[in-house]
């Protein structure tokens, strides 16, 4: 398989990104991630910020259309602003990702420029590891 350049899925996750302020000065769509899954398949995602905690990180929203297009496994994924620069996953992200499928704690993680991390690395001891 043929898998999508570190550059190109930045890019696409750089291409969504339109910010719009919402109510009381929070901004959608300020940060955008592109997920590549093991089928080879791209999905991509927003993020929305609200007041009360009710918003949700581009992650969120790029799992969200993976797992509507029937995937759960994620083979590389990224965050960036509009200005370009990457953003690594917050915890909740990484936590997500793992619940989704334990096999993406193998999933590539860029979290900078020409710095890609396994998500294993990210997320070293899972809550569950001596269940
Ligand atoms: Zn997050």
């Amino acid at each position: 398989m043929n898998i999508i350049s570190n550059e190109e899925l930045m890019n696409k996750a750089k291409s969504i990104i339109k910010p719009h302020e919402v109510k009381h000065g929070f901004v959608a769509s300020d940060c955008g991630c592109a997920l590549v899954t093991n089928e080879g398949n791209v999905y991509l995602g927003v993020s929305i910020d609200t007041c009360s905690s009710m918003g949700f990180c581009a992650e969120h929203s790029a799992i969200a259309a993976m797992i509507t297009g029937g995937e759960y496994k994620i083979k590389k994924i990224v965050a960036v602003l509009e200005d370009g620069m990457v953003l690594p996953p917050c915890g909740r992200c990484r936590e997500f990702m793992y619940q989704i499928d334990g096999d993406n704690l193998e999933s590539d993680v860029i979290i900078g420029d020409n710095k890609v991390v396994k998500l294993r690395e990210l997320l070293p001891h899972t809550w569950d590891e001596n269940l």
